[in-house]
């Protein structure tokens, strides 16, 4: 009982508070709902091609770097399953996506499919939150065209050993045609990618694009 008390109150204190920093969240704007104004402020806006693409994948796009309030909304949206600013932050994708020129090309959109184990635990399927609405606004279909084995978490991997451990864990599911916009949360060291890239374009697709919130190694 005391421990639901304590949880109850912490809840209460956290509720008013930014998700990117301790400071009281700011009443107005499209992140009123988890950011402070300052936070608010520095989250980007526009859409920035990653220098170098993971290789596979013929082009790369994020909205910001990782370190900052992009990293914090995503382990928000993670962690609390808070599906809502994982969708606000794909809303600013799709918007940003529509004026790049690869779009009308785009067949289908392929979220990186997180572990299954992962979504249980954490009540929501992060990428499928950010992926969904990308496909809705480009008027594409959400194409299951991967699937992926259940093997231990990479958080602590460093860049060798994720590429390793990825290898084989991605499959195609069928026929895969055209061009493809592979959609994830975050690139960490662009070995996810490279996987499912090699993976889509084995299948059959002509190029892969790739789209996350944010990168850790950015521009
Ligand atoms: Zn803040």
């Amino acid at each position: 009982m005391r421990e639901q008390g304590f949880d109850a109150l912490f809840d209460a204190l956290a509720e008013d508070r930014c998700v990117g920093c301790p400071a009281p969240r700011h009443g107005e704007g499209m992140w009123a709902r988890w950011l402070c104004a300052d936070c608010a402020g520095d989250v980007p806006t526009a859409l920035a091609a990653v220098r170098q693409a993971p290789e596979g994948v013929a082009r790369a796009w994020a909205l910001g770097p990782y370190a900052g309030p992009l990293g914090a909304m995503i382990r928000h949206g993670k962690y609390q399953a808070d599906a809502r600013i994982l969708e606000a932050l794909a809303q600013v994708l799709a918007a940003e996506l529509d004026h790049q020129p690869i779009k009308h090309d785009l067949n289908a959109v392929v979220a990186v499919p997180s572990s299954w184990w992962r979504s249980m635990q954490r009540g929501l399927d992060p990428v499928f939150h950010v992926a969904s609405p990308i496909a809705r606004s480009l008027s594409r279909p959400l194409q299951p065209a991967l699937t992926r084995q259940h093997r231990g978490p990479t958080s602590r991997l460093g860049r060798l050993a994720r590429a390793a451990h990825h290898r084989g864990v991605f499959r195609a599911k069928g026929q895969v045609d055209g061009d493809v916009l592979l959609v994830d949360d975050v690139c960490t060291t662009g070995s996810t990618a490279s996987a499912c890239a090699r993976e889509l374009l084995g299948a059959g697709a002509r190029r892969v694009y790739l789209l996350t919130v944010a990168a850790v190694r950015f521009s």
